[in-house]
């Protein structure tokens, strides 16, 4: 028999129970809330967040302090789609090797590979870079003259496609011999297509293209690997910026 004691301790168990899920729910929902809505605060002041941590923590002037900083808020602040300095050795090492007088980059976002192409630039080198955003062309023009190389890096609003041959000719710039893309993945091939018809880029010239893997620019790498005869091209398997994701750098020479 059961006593009315036990009856009661059961009606109150099971409500525990039951109170206790949804009390669960709801506190695993809230987190998701909060998180959204932080999240959503976090991307929409990164970038100006990225320029007052480089004001506060890089030296003026010292483009490698002035990169130091941004990996540092890359890593410990908030994630930022920078070249970074793993893959950004990659392509260092291939500037300082080819001593290129005009640099192409599309896609400048803060200014992080600007300032890394311009400090690797021989005296008489020079970079453009062109930037559809016209709030990151905004900040990275900050950045770059933060670091000291305003001369050395002129950055472009616009597209390849709709700015950069006007600005090729009214500049009097002869074809680029090295060109770093890193912009929107899926503009990788349209645009590299674009500058073979248009020749804007020196037989011989480095093309450097960042995120191969990830997020991903699979079209633009199967063309490339499947002209052996116009590219001859290093794939370097490596890290995502600030993140242990594996990514790919594409190195490839035009032959011609
Ligand atoms: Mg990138």
């Amino acid at each position: 028999m059961f006593s009315i004691n036990s009856i009661f301790v059961l009606i109150v168990g099971v409500a525990a129970v039951l109170f206790d899920r949804r009390i669960q729910k709801s506190l695993v929902n809230l987190p998701r809330v909060f998180c959204n809505a932080m999240s959503v605060e976090a991307i929409a002041g990164r970038e100006e967040r990225c320029l007052d941590y480089i004001r506060t923590n890089a030296e003026q002037g010292k483009p490698q302090s002035v990169l130091d900083a941004i990996d540092r808020f890359g890593w410990t602040q908030e994630w930022l789609m920078n070249v970074g300095e793993t893959k950004g050795v990659i392509l260092t090492d291939e500037l300082l090797k080819k001593q290129p007088k005009n640099v192409l980059e599309i896609g400048a976002f803060v200014g992080y590979s600007g300032v890394r192409i311009g400090m690797s630039l021989p005296v008489d080198g020079h970079l453009t870079s062109v930037e559809l955003s016209n709030k990151y062309a905004g900040i990275a023009r900050q950045t770059v003259d933060y670091a000291g190389l305003s001369s050395k890096v002129t950055i472009v609003e616009g597209t390849v496609s709709t700015v950069l041959k006007d600005y090729v000719q009214s500049n009097g710039l002869p074809p680029f011999d090295f060109v770093f893309i890193d912009h929107a993945k899926d503009y990788y091939l349209s645009d590299l297509l674009y500058l073979l018809d248009n020749s804007l880029i020196a037989p011989g010239g480095i093309i450097v293209a960042d995120n191969i893997i990830y997020p991903g620019a699979p079209d633009y790498r199967e063309y490339v690997n499947g002209h052996p005869e116009r590219f001859r091209t290093v794939e370097h398997l490596t890290k995502l910026e600030y993140s242990e994701k594996e990514d790919m750098v594409m190195v490839s020479e035009l032959l011609h």
